[in-house]
């Protein structure tokens, strides 16, 4: 598959001053509910307002989303404020009730990205429709389980296209609900530069506080748009509670944010120069997170030096690592003399902190 113009078209005709915003609660849990969203979100930047009608719940038990009902409610709203509809859909059948019922976006979840057969059956579904579908990356970082829903898409004729980015769960206990994995998004946009890319901040974080900072750096990464879960109360919101933000506060992000325009040959320069250094900035937490992921394994040995009495500087040991890191820089395209600079540093660091823990 090609990287396309075509895919985008739904969202360039549409000509937004602003990033695409499509906002509403995680979801749908009474009519009035919905509307009053609806109606709190009706004069402000949002195009396309969501709620989840069916929720793919990862443990059963909890509220799985009010079914069928709700997308009459997804019609009132149209009716009463205008805005257009998204929902998620999972199957077959949620497909054809979404599309009775005139939903105007359907984007397939994290959960279902990962499996071929589900992302067919909807593909099958769909085949051929104007509407417009977001794919949200699969719960695992797999980009060609990404790329591959993409592609069963595109090939059952449906050109309205996006993709959603919303992290990737792992077993690490981290400040994420999902970690981002910015590069993976990267090199999705580098693959398919005209495939819309929407971020999905609410699922990455899973904490409200966090959200300005992760769509501020999504937008700096040339992000087309931002999905953001919206609740008039969602300290009391029937699921995913701790990531919703008030109407109110949504306005207040949308404002806040620093939102780049390509207009002229300088905004293209300031554009690509951002998307550069914005991958420099995530680029560069990795290295700061690796590291104390590293001094973090010195610690254990250190521990066990302590255990045994034995010194703490093995020369032998060390000039292994060295020689075998000067030859990976090198095929890095880094000099000797940097590495080994780098390594002395490591090194030391990694020193005091054993002589830390033997000496306490
Ligand atoms: C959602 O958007 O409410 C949702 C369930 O998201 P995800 O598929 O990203 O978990
Ligand atoms: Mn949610």
């Amino acid at each position: 598959m090609e990287n396309s113009k075509e895919m985008r078209k739904w969202l360039d005709d549409m000509a937004l001053p602003h990033p695409l915003v499509i906002a509403g609660p995680c979801s749908a849990e009474t009519e009035d509910q919905v509307l009053k969203i609806a109606h709190n979100l009706k004069d402000t930047d949002v195009n396309y307002y969501r709620a989840g009608i069916w929720k793919p719940r990862t443990r059963p038990g909890n509220f799985e989303g009010v079914g069928a009902i709700g997308l009459k409610w997804l019609q009132k709203v149209k009716d009463e404020t205008g805005l257009k509809t998204a929902t998620e859909v999972a199957n077959r059948a949620h497909v054809d009730l979404a599309l009775e019922h005139d939903v105007d976006l359907l984007w397939i979840g994290a959960r279902s990205t990962v499996s071929p057969f589900i992302v067919q059956e909807i593909a099958d579904a769909l085949e051929g429709t104007d509407k417009i579908v977001l794919i949200k990356n699969p719960v695992n970082p797999d980009l060609s389980l990404w790329l591959g829903a993409v592609e069963r898409l595109y090939s059952a004729d449906i050109k309205n296209l996006g993709v959603i980015h919303r992290g990737f769960s792992t077993y690490e206990k981290t400040k994420y609900r999902n970690i981002p994995e910015w590069q993976l998004a990267i090199e999705l946009q580098s693959k398919f530069p005209d495939l819309p890319i929407i971020n999905d901040p609410s699922h990455i974080t899973g904490k409200r506080d966090m959200i300005f900072d992760v769509s501020q750096t999504a937008l700096d990464l040339n992000f087309d748009g931002l999905m953001i879960e919206t609740h008039y109360d969602p300290d009391n919101a029937w699921s995913d509670a701790a990531q919703q933000v008030t109407p109110q506060r949504l306005v207040q992000i949308m404002n806040d944010l620093r939102i780049r325009k390509e207009t002229d040959e300088e905004a293209e320069y300031n554009s690509k120069l951002n998307n550069l250094r914005a991958q420099i900035d995530v680029i560069d937490n990795q290295l700061i997170d690796t590291l104390g992921k590293r001094m973090k394994v010195s610690d254990g040995i250190g521990k066990l030096k302590k255990q045994r009495n034995v010194a703490v500087l093995q020369s032998n040991r060390w000039n292994a690592i060295l020689g075998k890191m000067i030859l990976e820089g090198e095929s890095q395209g880094l000099s000797e003399e940097f590495v080994l600079r780098m390594f002395k540093a490591i090194h030391q660091e990694s020193i005091n902190h054993q002589e830390k823990i033997i000496n306490k």
